[in-house]
């Protein structure tokens, strides 16, 4: 017969690992949308086409505010600009980009880079000759390369962000495929 001793390890599992492993900071998908529970790391693939990619991931601020407040922009840029930076919210997430893809952010910012500054040239250009079209052409090189390039050059972009978590699209499908589905939110 065993004596009792008080001061035995435990003898019944005090942790029982889950069938699925669940990576640090909970997300799930739903349908195209990731969904991220606080502040974590995704797992450690690229959210484009799933391939591995190498640790630690750099973890980048993603903003959100509602999308009522872009009215403001109709009163005064500068009330929007403020209200925005106020209000918006703030999550911090480390996302994954394999080579291949890193590679094609860098071609969509050096882009938005490039169409800046030759679209800057050609409106310094057409104001030097006084010519009206150059100027707008310039404009409109200098603003759609950017929104170009910064769209192009997106990693994840928060559809929302509030009490309950933050919402991101632009996730490959790949990428979701292996992320639990919506139940996992209560697990
Ligand atoms: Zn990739």
């Amino acid at each position: 017969m065993d004596t009792f001793n008080p001061y035995r390890a435990p003898s019944a599992p005090l942790y029982v690992a889950p069938v699925r492993p669940r990576p640090s900071g909970a997300c799930w998908r739903e349908g195209a949308v990731l969904r991220v529970r606080g502040e974590g790391e995704l797992p450690a693939r690229c959210v484009k086409c799933n391939a591995p990619v190498p640790t630690p991931m750099q973890r980048r601020s993603y903003y959100w505010h509602h999308p009522a407040l872009y009215l403001l922009l109709l009163v005064n840029f500068l009330i929007y600009l403020v209200v925005a930076l106020i209000v918006r919210k703030q999550l911090r997430v480390a996302a994954g980009l394999c080579d291949a893809h890193r590679r094609r952010r860098r071609h969509w910012l050096a882009l938005a880079w490039l169409g800046t500054f030759a679209g800057i040239g050609t409106v310094i250009a057409g104001t030097g000759n006084e010519h009206g079209a150059t100027i707008l052409f310039g404009f409109v090189l200098l603003l759609s390369t950017l929104v170009a390039g910064l769209i192009g050059a997106r990693i994840l972009s928060a559809s929302r962000i509030d009490a309950d978590g933050a919402r991101f699209k632009g996730c490959g499908e790949a990428f979701l495929a292996g992320l639990p589905g919506a139940e996992a939110k209560t697990g």
